[in-house]
């Protein structure tokens, strides 16, 4: 397809849209009277307009019906998180047996870590991308030191070459190799936060694999962006949060994949409540545990009933959409503000660059060479929300779900105006 960069043109886009229709069952913030052009959906994802209603199911079940909501609300409690297994399955490519939901990305892949780091003289290292989103650099750090090893010899960083953006399949997998034996686990991130980058996780994981490793993938950037297959790639286990793509709101709970030949093996450590044994005995009260035969087993504490409602919410859309047409539009609208960033830079002289790799979801990092900070703060107060990661990258991440082509003209033509003002 040709792109214009006119108003028409992305009219004209938002009018074949499929998705269209999906802009306005999604809160935006105003600034100004003026819907903003909301471009951190890889940070906390808008508020859909059904979730208030799903929020208010648990609190009149909660005020009407008290205790007895855990087995007689329309939706009892006690296994509501239930309900999130089939959706999330299809948004990550596994069995519904294989997801469970359950508290909040760090603490899952700390107790992931549980079953699936277990260090031996020979084989104890890690191998993660350089530079990884900081709380999986601390988790790597603290679990180590827990282990008793030492960071600077267990952790094996994969690093992008002299003067690239991103990381090359090649080098991760010789990396893989080089460590060989002595390597425990490969965890990295299935999307990266900083470039956007999506690694060759099939690859990496058949490598890893291979290499006698346990591969594992947080795919806090991964999920509702880009395709996955986790359980045909048989990648061992999985863990991300909600509140990015996903669209459930602030800090909300994490999923979980752990691949089927893991369940019902009394051989792999956990850590274990009352909520990872048999639902049938469960309330018999035993001291023995008799683990669940699925994902569910890794559960520990009853469900946070109001945390899982909307996140239920967001999974009938995801549901009703499907990632497939998600990922259509996606490829359609990233091209678009690839094609338009080069116009204006074509306009006004190139002051930026997209680090970006072809291997890419949603999201766009632009570096901005000169005086970036000032044109950052510039297209906020223009009602343009992105973020900014030092030294000198935004992030433009337009979720297919509710941005749309003119958004991504109108956003041409601020930044040009800010390019000129700043
Ligand atoms: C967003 C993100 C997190 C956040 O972790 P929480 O435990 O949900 O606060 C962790 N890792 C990656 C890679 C992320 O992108």
């Amino acid at each position: 397809m040709t792109f214009e960069n006119t108003a028409e043109f992305a009219r004209q886009l938002d009018a074949s849209d499929p998705l269209a229709s999906y802009r306005d069952q999604f809160h935006f913030p105003a600034l100004e009277g003026q819907q903003v052009i909301y471009f951190t959906g890889n940070s906390l994802g808008l508020q859909p307009k059904r979730t208030a209603a799903f929020v208010e199911e648990i609190m009149k079940d909660w005020r009407e019906l008290a205790v007895e909501g855990h087995f007689y609300a329309d939706k009892p409690w006690w296994d509501y998180h239930e309900r999130l297994a089939g959706p999330l399955s299809r948004v990550v490519g596994a069995k519904p047996s294989e997801i469970t939901v359950m508290n909040t990305l760090t603490v899952n892949l700390h107790l992931l870590m549980v079953s699936f780091y277990r260090p031996s003289a020979k084989r104890y290292k890690i191998l993660c991308e350089e530079k990884a989103f900081p709380s999986d650099q601390y988790m790597f750090q603290s679990q180590i030191r827990y282990h008793g090893l030492e960071v600077s010899d267990t952790l094996v960083e994969v690093r992008k070459r002299e003067g690239e953006h991103h990381w090359r399949t090649e080098d991760v997998l010789a990396k893989i190799d080089e460590v060989g034996d002595e390597l425990a686990l490969v965890l990295l991130g299935g999307v990266n936060y900083y470039n956007g980058q999506v690694f060759d996780m099939e690859a990496i994981t058949r490598a890893g694999k291979a290499a006698g490793a346990y591969v594992g993938w947080d795919l806090a950037h991964a999920v509702g962006n880009v395709e996955l297959a986790l359980h045909e790639w048989d990648v061992d286990f999985a863990a991300w949060c909600s509140y990015k793509y996903m669209n459930s709101g602030p800090g909300n709970a994490s999923g979980v994949y752990i691949h089927e030949r893991y369940h019902g093996r009394t051989d792999i450590p956990r850590f274990e409540g009352w909520w990872g044994t048999k639902k049938e005995t469960r309330f018999l009260m035993q001291p023995a545990f008799d683990p669940m035969e699925n994902a569910d087993a890794w559960q520990i504490s009853n469900a946070p009933v109001l945390a899982l409602a909307p996140y239920l919410a967001s999974l009938e859309m995801f549901e009703e959409v499907g990632m497939p047409a998600l990922i259509a539009k996606r490829n359609l609208i990233v091209s678009y503000l690839e094609f338009i960033l080069r116009e204006i830079g074509k306009e006004v002289g190139s002051v930026f660059e997209i680090i970006t790799p072809e291997a890419r979801g949603t999201q766009l990092s632009v570096f901005l060479h000169g005086e970036g900070r000032s044109l950052f703060d510039y297209l906020m107060q223009q009602g343009v929300i992105t973020d900014w990661r030092e030294p000198n990258v935004i992030r433009l991440a337009p979720a297919p779900f509710y941005c749309s082509f003119e958004d991504m003209y109108r956003f041409g033509q601020i930044l040009k105006k800010g390019i000129q003002k700043t």
